[in-house]
């Protein structure tokens, strides 16, 4: 593979912050489908190339070293669920048995810890036949959504063998980050499969303020990355790496006469839950081909000081509360209310949510307890002036509530 886009020896590319196609966008996914080739194998055309060329970028943009190998999946619930899959078949090796061939009744009770997963980790468990329940809750720090370093590590040593470990890297409502490097330690004592959901919060690799939050990542076994909310490609598309393509090859082949080997480089059809299947790689290889590395850190940026321009408005509105500070692209906020700790009705705040509804798009949520309102900035075309459209909007609906 040659220099990438996001390579930093080649030159600046362009800042295109008021364009108005994004080159990733629905264009080039109606590309796709003109094209509409199927990626899966190298008996069908160069897809499967153009995809492994853009996992190599994406992994470069992320700051994952060359043992990281992946795929293109529909999105992070399938990217978390691959990732699991092996983790699956990696605590069937620890037993010295294949899950893929043996099933899941070899393995006995699996526990998975987590801090603050997000809810496709209990679909994924349940997709997988390992079971929701497998899901082991593991303490936060105190005021936070970020795993417990120590309460991890008693998990561990109550743990009877080997188990799996969900990171977070970017939790939902306060995007809070788990201690990537803490955790990855933990693997010096205890033995387990390292996961890491970083979903969104993945994104923050690209901004040198905010690097640090992702530090230790390339220590997991597999990663889950979204493409369809940060890189802002069309809907159906993320990406999953492991350090273990063996173990994926070994869940996801595919073998028929008329495929081709497995060998050192598996086809695509051998490594994710789909046979045939769209070229989406290439929306992403397109928005990574002409805004590089620069282009997204760009709209990385913008969308955190939008956030954090927002999380300071709502401090100073009288009527609101922010609930957590503003880590990065996400504000969570709620009503005050002087005198209560159970917070307002969700009744209350879904009607201030309808009052602004023409100009921003805030999703309920409930955090420590109290119901809350999220506002996550994302969009590629984010400006000032947006977040300043908000805040009008905001404090007219707060004003109406009287
Ligand atoms: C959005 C999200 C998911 C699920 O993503 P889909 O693309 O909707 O499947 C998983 N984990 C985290 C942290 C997320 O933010």
């Amino acid at each position: 593979m040659g220099a990438g886009p996001v390579d930093q020896r080649r030159p600046a590319l362009p800042r295109l912050r008021h364009r108005r196609h994004h080159p990733g966008r629905p264009g080039r996914d109606w590309l796709t489908s003109t094209l509409d080739q199927n990626s899966n194998s190298s008996l069908d055309g160069a897809g499967q190339q153009l995809e492994r060329q853009t996992v190599g970028w994406l992994r470069e943009l992320f700051g994952l070293g060359p043992e990281h190998r992946g795929a293109l999946v529909s999105g992070a619930t399938m990217s978390n669920t691959v990732g699991l899959a092996i983790a699956r078949e990696w605590l069937g090796e620890q037993l010295g048995v294949s899950v893929a061939d043996a099933g899941t009744a070899a393995l006995g009770r699996v526990r998975v810890l987590s801090g603050s997963p997000h809810s496709s980790i209990a679909k994924a468990l349940s997709m997988l036949g390992l079971g929701r329940a497998a899901l082991v809750p593991v303490p936060t720090l105190p005021g936070r959504e970020a795993v417990d370093p120590a309460a991890l590590e008693r998990a561990l040593r109550e743990s009877p063998g080997p188990c799996v470990v969900v990171a977070n890297a970017g939790t939902v409502n306060t995007v809070d980050f788990d201690d990537l490097r803490a955790l990855a330690g933990l693997r010096q004592r205890h033995d387990f499969w390292l996961h890491t959901d970083a979903a969104f919060g993945g994104f923050a690799a690209l901004a040198p303020e905010h690097a640090a939050l992702v530090a230790g990542l390339d220590a997991s076994d597999s990663v889950c990355v979204d493409l369809h909310k940060w890189l802002n490609v069309p809907y159906d598309s993320a990406v999953q790496f492991t350090r273990r393509p063996d173990l994926q090859a070994r869940v996801f082949q595919n073998s028929a006469a008329y495929l081709g080997p497995l060998g050192e480089n598996p086809d695509l059809v051998h490594l994710t839950p789909e046979n045939s299947r769209r070229l989406r790689a290439l929306a992403t290889w397109f928005a990574l081909r002409a805004y590089g590395r620069d282009g997204h850190r760009d709209i990385v940026e913008r969308c955190v000081t939008a956030a954090r321009t927002l999380g300071r408005a709502v401090a100073d509105t009288p009527g609101l509360r922010l609930l957590a500070p503003v880590r990065l692209n996400v504000v969570c906020f709620t009503l005050a209310e002087p005198g209560s700790a159970d917070g307002p009705a969700p009744e209350r705040l879904a009607a201030l949510a309808d009052r602004m509804s023409a100009d921003a798009f805030l999703t309920p949520t409930r955090y420590a307890g109290v119901p809350a309102l999220r506002a996550a900035f994302s969009n590629w075309r984010t400006v000032n002036a947006d977040v300043e459209q908000v805040i009008r909007a905001l404090r007219n609906a707060v004003a109406a509530e009287g």
